[in-house]
């Protein structure tokens, strides 16, 4: 099991392309191994590869399926690995629903998205696929589709949530030492300073 580092917003690599995968080998497979390492060690329900650095146009999803309340419910969980996908209809619906990123911890806000989805994609051997989608999946489809383009959820939102949102993703860069902080601080901590 090999966990990778998770990007955080402000890291530029989550604004960027990702581009078209070719070459469907094992370094490929590899990657999407980690990438669900990371993805259950974090309890996500999706990465994109830009999340760990690297750019190319592939997401791991995994989330509970079924309702274990049910009579002969079960929860099983699905996902998989999803290489180049293509978005080929989106519904009028629109579906509103809290959501988060595994690039912005412990944010979450209201997105809306469309409800029902038809995408194409490759798995890890390169086969051709078409999928249909609704409600919660769609939405976890949307938003790792969106990392490929380097769109993040963010900007889905209304300003005032945006920049609440920025401001608090900040403050986290700033706690977990990937920033200095810009203003008035007292010791001199951050910079491992004596007193
Ligand atoms: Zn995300």
């Amino acid at each position: 099991m090999a966990t990778l580092e998770v990007r955080i917003f402000g890291d530029p690599v989550l604004r960027q392309k990702a581009h078209e995968v070719e070459d469907f080998d094992g370094r490929l497979a590899a990657l999407a191994g980690d990438m669900f390492d990371t993805m259950r060690a974090r309890h996500g329900v999706g990465i994109a590869a830009n999340q760990v650095g690297v750019l190319k146009r592939l997401f791991t999803w995994e989330v509970e399926a079924g309702d274990p309340d049910e009579e002969g419910g079960t929860s099983d969980v699905v996902g998989g690995a999803v290489v180049n996908p293509t978005l080929l209809e989106a519904s009028e619906d629109i579906d509103e629903d809290d959501e988060g990123c595994l690039s912005f911890p412990g944010l979450f806000y209201p997105v809306k998205r469309p409800l029902q989805v038809h995408v194409a994609y490759q798995d890890l051997g390169g086969e051709h696929h078409e999928v249909e989608l609704e409600g919660f999946l769609a939405r976890v489809w949307l938003h790792e589709m969106d990392h490929l383009n380097g769109i993040l959820f963010i900007d889905h939102l209304a300003k005032h949530d945006r920049g609440e949102a920025m401001r608090r993703i900040r403050e986290y860069r700033i706690e977990q030492g990937l920033d200095d902080d810009p203003g008035p601080r007292p010791g001199g901590l951050l910079l491992g300073r004596g007193r």
